[in-house]
């Protein structure tokens, strides 16, 4: 085996924890002690020396001892409990189920599941259910149900919805979850992100046997409290720091809005977006299947918490690593409703 290769294997469990939690704070084995300021390095500590801490986005790292592989950190994060990515029975029941209950609801919408909808020059989607919020006809909108199980790209995402506005019919997202959303802070993925922004700040989870109701999640900001510490700094000098909040790069706080039922859903119509200082960020025009429901967290939730902190002078001092924005989707994409 070539140095390439073997460079290649040991590099990858970090390229990997780097993709999945949108950090490169862990990558070349370093993290920050509780205490946020003592740097460590995975090759001198046991677990035992924990908690870690990442010093970019401050998302609490686990320490990884392999035979095979350098030691290094990897981030440590909850996420939703979406179900496996395969587990197509779970995926199929969630579908039947929503099926069962749109059919129901609008007997004349012409309910289908899997079936291909064909456009010439964007191709072929079939999107798990599909029918008429009422009948077959203009008055009514055509609607797309995607059970969202396996972890599709932002892209993937971006060209099914394109390909649905195109063909006039407006998309309601789920995320199925296996088990109740728990209250605690967590890290969405990449996709749910993506939904995040495509919704205009939420995502529609649903737990089976809930009877069509969804319960939309908009992610807000999550805080770090630090303690206010005394201490001396090097010139002997007393210092006074903490009593602040930092805000978590990836990790978002779910704050749920009231439950909606499937066929309360309305339509919505949303232009295209592209962020202007990062043109990779932008979603396509789109026609999507909304909650009634206004919004129901703060407007400027994310600039409050620079306005009533005192945090930059310590964290130009004391973490010179820190990056309080995901730069992936982590701003609202648009400001509407
Ligand atoms: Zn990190």
């Amino acid at each position: 085996m070539t140095t390439d290769n073997e460079e290649e294997k040991s590099s990858r469990p970090k390229k990997t924890d780097a993709y999945e939690s949108r950090c490169f704070g862990l990558v070349g084995g370093v993290a920050l002690l509780a205490d946020l300021k003592t740097l460590v390095n995975a090759g001198y500590v046991r677990k035992s020396d924990g908690p870690f801490y990442c010093r970019a986005c401050l998302s609490e790292a686990i320490v990884r001892k392999c035979s095979d592989k350098e030691d290094h950190f990897a981030h440590k994060a909850l996420v939703t409990p979406t179900g496996q990515n395969k587990d197509t029975a779970f995926h199929h029941g969630v579908r039947d189920e929503l099926f069962g209950i749109l059919k129901e609801r609008f007997p004349l919408g012409n309910w289908k599941t899997e079936v291909k909808i064909v456009d010439e020059s964007l191709g072929t989607f079939i999107p798990d259910i599909a029918g008429y919020f009422g009948e077959r006809n203009k008055a009514f909108p055509a609607v797309a149900v995607e059970v969202q199980l396996s972890p599709y790209s932002p892209s993937y995402i971006r060209k099914k919805t394109t390909f649905y506005a195109k063909k006039n019919i407006h998309v309601l997202w789920v995320v199925p979850l296996t088990r109740p959303l728990e209250k605690a802070v967590f890290r969405p993925r990449r996709y749910e992100l993506y939904l995040h922004s495509m919704y205009l700040g939420y995502v529609f989870y649903y737990e089976p046997d809930k009877n069509g109701l969804l319960t939309p999640v908009h992610y807000g900001p999550a805080m770090r409290y630090i303690e206010p510490k005394t201490f001396f700094d090097e010139n002997a000098e007393e210092q006074h720091v903490g009593n602040f909040y930092l805000k978590y790069k990836t990790l978002k706080e779910p704050k749920t809005g009231d439950e909606v039922f499937l066929a309360d859903a309305v339509a919505k119509i949303s232009g295209a977006w592209e962020n202007p200082n990062n043109k990779r960020l932008n979603l396509p025009e789109r026609k999507i299947m909304v909650t009634p429901q206004k919004r129901w967290w703060e407007k400027d939730e994310n600039k409050q918490w620079l306005k009533e902190n005192d945090w930059v002078a310590y964290a130009r001092k004391y973490l010179p690593q820190y990056e309080p924005d995901d730069d992936y989707m982590g701003e609202e994409a648009e400001d509407e409703q």
